[in-house]
């Protein structure tokens, strides 16, 4: 059987989503699919806090990601860097042909709103990308105070990355004037890969109508017309939208306000747990995600073993480090469906492995 995953994503998929997600197929272009489209709407949009209509790409984060560039960037970017995801945006804004320069700090930092300030100063900046929360580190960054700063230079869109914190965290899309919010949905939405769901302002579909050689795939124009009649451009993940509408459910039954502090709690036994045997965090005081936590590998730990160990006996897995701090690092999810019950199996299950290394 393969393990359980507390690897922060793709996460562990409940059985119960799976079931929904093998409803009757439907064709995309009919009323059952607009009414399945419709269904999505006010869920997603509380998650985000918008107004503005969610889309949904049949891709992964990174089709929204690059596709978000080619949509509204004229000339030259700033990324704000902190840790793999939000590095390899830089790369990427580059291979898309625009100039683009970072503000990087080390990793397990956080991006200092002052910082992005000082840059954006410099001038010449149409676009920022900015990731809430740095899945490598488990940083959570300061979505107001960048958002904020941003907004203050005007005609400079900014485009957040939310995969690993909507719908643990308030996201505040319209409140904090984000013109890109996008997240894929394997990560706290606990759902297979292939959708990412995002929203884009009225000020950033004004800025691409004056973008030439947007693409067809991402093009946010066709999002936006075929949003108009509850579709999208092409044919979308259809059982990922019936597995989305699941979860959207179970969210409402719960309580956003509710699943916010249960992510809370049972982030709050992960870094207990680390605590209690002396592990650092790799992310600052104040600036930890809720979904996940890094932490620095002791000397004393062999974390090949612990891992395998883990995963042998109890069959569940945790990651060993992502990117340059692999190995250094080690990540632990609690997103998703992820209870203070199945968190304390994990524990218990943890403290087995250590004491018996
Ligand atoms: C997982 C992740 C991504 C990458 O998503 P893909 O689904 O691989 O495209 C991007 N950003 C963050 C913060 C992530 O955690």
């Amino acid at each position: 059987m393969t393990p359980k995953l507390f690897n922060p994503g793709p996460v562990d998929v409940s059985p119960e989503t799976f079931a929904a997600m093998s409803h009757t197929m439907i064709g995309h272009r009919g009323k059952d699919f607009e009414e399945l489209y419709a269904s999505l709407q006010p869920g997603l949009k509380e998650i985000f806090g918008t107004e503005r209509p969610v889309f949904l790409s049949t891709s992964s984060a990174w089709g929204v990601m690059e596709g978000a560039l080619r949509n509204l960037a004229r000339k030259k970017v700033l990324c704000l860097c902190c840790g793999a995801f939000s590095d390899k945006w830089i790369d990427v804004a580059k291979k898309c042909g625009f100039e683009a320069e970072a503000i990087q700090v080390e990793w397990g930092e956080a991006i200092d709103p002052e910082i992005v300030r000082a840059k954006l100063s410099e001038g010449g900046f149409d676009t920022v990308t900015f990731i809430h929360s740095e899945t490598s580190t488990g940083v959570l960054n300061d979505l107001a105070g960048i958002c904020a700063v941003v907004k203050s230079f005007p005609d400079t869109i900014l485009i957040a990355d939310t995969v690993s914190s909507l719908s643990t965290i308030d996201i505040d899309m319209d409140k904090h004037g984000i013109d890109v919010c996008l997240a894929g949905v394997q990560k706290a939405l606990a759902l297979p890969p292939g959708l990412c769901v995002f929203a884009v302002s009225e000020t950033a579909m004004e800025r691409a109508k004056t973008i030439p050689n947007r693409g067809y795939y991402f093009d946010f124009i066709e999002f936006a017309k075929n949003d108009a009649a509850n579709n999208t451009p092409t044919t979308p993940a259809i059982s990922l939208l019936f597995g989305l509408q699941y979860i959207l459910g179970e969210i409402a039954k719960e309580g956003f306000a509710a699943r916010k502090a249960r992510h809370a709690k049972t982030n709050a036994m992960i870094r207990a747990w680390g605590a209690k045997h002396g592990f650092q965090l790799f992310a600052p005081e104040g600036r930890r995600s809720f979904a996940l936590t890094c932490f620095a590998t002791p000397e004393t730990l062999d974390l090949s073993a612990f891992i395998k160990a883990l995963k042998t006996k109890h069959n569940f897995l945790i990651n060993g480090g992502y990117g340059k701090i692999k190995g250094t690092t080690f990540r632990i999810s609690n997103m998703g469906n992820e209870t203070e019950a199945t968190m304390q199996e994990l524990i218990d299950a943890l403290d087995d492995v250590l004491a018996a290394m």
